[in-house]
């Protein structure tokens, strides 16, 4: 219902004053973005309900429960509603009445304090929901690559924010790279990108990495000091490899470069200096998060946000 449909509505309601109108107005108005979350959620989960513990479809309807649509397991017998088995399951009952704020907050990519400002909650809510809600974003990235695949590894600075065990920590001491926490990142020219953050950029790390996401028909497209890496994945696959010898000046061999990595690193690195410092244990959801901003585009709404995160994830990652 829009704003003004609103406002006529309340206004038909004979023998009440301006100020319990006003009142009852601000009060609808208050539960209307939960209610409108919950709606969204609703419809995308009432076209094909699933049992949130064992996944089967067959379920008869069950009443409602806090204010979602309960139903029935006809195979495991439990109840469960839209929410079960989702990361959004152990928020519902709280302040859902800001979730699509906190939807658009995600959608606009802004800190943990704005977010918190916006929807007027605290911070360690904001901190906790922004981790809940981008738990399937996290697990959502490219499966497979194809055509032409541009890969490098990126570093982020190890960092133990928010941690209370920082004390007793030794100096940090740049420039080491058991300070550095190295991320591969692979596109393909279609744009489906994935990354990985890896223990080191050894030859059968990158393999590991590498192996089941690279189509064998692809050509796989390297540069830097891990190339030899990729290369003996690439071998060993039997995969077509361009290693670019960089630091010679060679950007380019033909069409083929890694500029479209490149230019997806450098947009995650400056998305992410916003943060000033991102935890390494939440460094998966920073990645997911910037994952799901490029890939979606303009498609990011508060909606997509919620709807997303009211996925269950899925089980294998
Ligand atoms: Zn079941």
């Amino acid at each position: 219902m829009k704003d003004a449909e609103f406002q006529g509505l309340v206004a038909q309601l004979g023998g009440l004053s301006e100020v319990q109108r006003g009142a009852l107005l601000e009060a609808l108005k208050s539960k209307r973005p939960a209610a409108e979350a919950l709606k969204l959620i609703e419809a995308r989960f009432g076209a094909a309900p699933c049992c949130g513990h064992c996944g089967s479809h067959a379920q008869q309807p069950w009443g409602h429960a806090s204010d979602l649509k309960r139903y029935r397991c006809k195979d495991c017998r439990r109840t469960f509603n839209a929410l079960t088995g989702t990361p959004l399951a152990a928020a519902q009952l709280h302040r859902r009445d800001v979730w699509l704020a906190y939807g658009q907050a995600l959608a606009d990519g802004v800190s943990l304090r704005k977010a918190a400002k916006r929807c007027r909650i605290d911070l360690t809510t904001s901190f906790r929901w922004r981790h809940r809600f981008l738990a399937t974003a996290q697990d959502k990235k490219a499966r497979s690559l194809a055509g032409v695949v541009e890969a490098d590894e990126t570093f982020f600075l190890k960092s133990h924010k928010g941690s209370r065990k920082i004390a007793g920590r030794a100096p940090r001491k740049r420039g080491l790279s058991e300070e550095q926490v190295p991320v591969l990142i692979a596109r393909d020219r279609s744009t489906a990108t994935t990354d990985q953050i890896l223990p080191d950029l050894k030859a059968e790390t990158i393999a590991r990495a590498l192996d089941a996401i690279v189509a064998r028909d692809a050509l796989l497209v390297s540069d830097g000091a891990a190339c030899s890496s990729y290369r003996s994945f690439a071998n060993g696959a039997g995969i077509l490899h361009v290693g670019l010898n960089t630091s010679a000046g060679e950007r380019r061999w033909g069409v083929y470069h890694i500029q479209n990595v490149n230019a997806y690193e450098s947009r995650l690195k400056q998305w992410l200096r916003r943060f000033r410092g991102v935890a390494t244990r939440y460094l998966p959801s920073y990645l997911g998060w910037r994952r799901m901003i490029d890939r979606e585009g303009d498609r990011l709404t508060a909606c997509f946000c919620i709807a997303t995160a009211a996925e269950a994830r899925p089980t294998s990652t």
